[in-house]
């Protein structure tokens, strides 16, 4: 497991900063820095994995020359795989505290909570936790075939699993089906649980299935969907790279077939 979440460090273990700098953070060699920020405002423990405990904190000034500044998404895609979680934790509790400073209730200013990550009203109680909205991905499939689809902001040529928010009231079952119905008209069974990731982008909690085809023809959906089609697992689009889990779902997907079809 890569994310522990105590609620103080490990002293058993060294720790890394993660240094936000506006839309920015800072990374050493394509590592959160080992060395504390000279000035810096919000430190906060993060968690820690097997290697490190991570804290983040606001620059203040300038960065040493040496280290590279990216953006979030940059920093996601060149970090170890076992650091996304830290770095997505840590984007999410930055963006939860800026974006809950009063009470919503009474309008008073929040505190932190001692023990956990979420923050409470002193004057009317109020408690509040950073939010995750659940979002499903979806790689359909029909013989060798595996259903990808483009929205109208992807770069050219690329196609994903299909995907969207679960709305209020509804189940991770039934957002999989209306979601792959509107987007694509296709209607599907044998829906399978496969994997989770956090995206901070701001707090999606992704949950990745796989499904296959039922019945119905492609019919992209107006405005959503530039296009969707069949796609034979030798003759694949360009696909999401890096640790997204889009790109892990279309290659265990593809692994799935293979093994089934050859
Ligand atoms: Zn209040």
């Amino acid at each position: 497991m890569s994310l522990h979440l105590p609620a103080t460090p490990d002293p058993s273990l060294n720790t890394r900063w993660c240094l936000f700098d506006g839309p920015h953070l800072w990374l050493d060699n394509e590592q959160f820095p080992a060395q504390p920020p000279a000035s810096s405002t919000s430190v906060r423990f993060i968690g820690h994995n097997q290697q490190f405990n991570l804290l983040s904190a606001e620059l203040i000034g300038n960065a040493p020359a040496h280290w590279q500044r990216h953006t979030l998404r940059q920093a996601l895609q060149s970090l170890p795989a076992d650091v996304v979680p830290l770095l997505a934790r840590a984007a999410q509790l930055r963006r939860f505290e800026q974006s809950h400073r009063y009470c919503g209730a009474c309008a008073h200013p929040l505190q932190n909570n001692p023990h956990d990550s979420g923050r409470s009203c002193p004057s009317c109680g109020e408690l509040y936790y950073p939010r995750l909205s659940p979002a499903m991905m979806v790689a359909v499939t029909r013989g060798r075939e595996i259903l990808l689809a483009r929205s109208p902001h992807f770069s050219p040529g690329m196609y994903s699993a299909l995907a969207g928010f679960v709305e209020a009231g509804e189940s991770l079952e039934a957002c999989v089906e209306r979601e792959t119905a509107e987007e694509t008209g296709i209607r599907i069974h044998k829906l399978q649980y496969v994997k989770s990731q956090s995206w901070p982008f701001p707090h999606s909690l992704m949950l990745a299935f796989t499904a296959e085809y039922a019945s119905g023809d492609i019919t992209p959906q107006p405005g959503e969907i530039e296009d969707a089609a069949w796609f034979d697992i030798d003759r694949l689009p360009g696909i999401p790279g890096g640790h997204s889990i889009a790109h892990w779902l279309i290659q265990h997907t593809i692994t799935q077939l293979r093994t089934r079809y050859g």
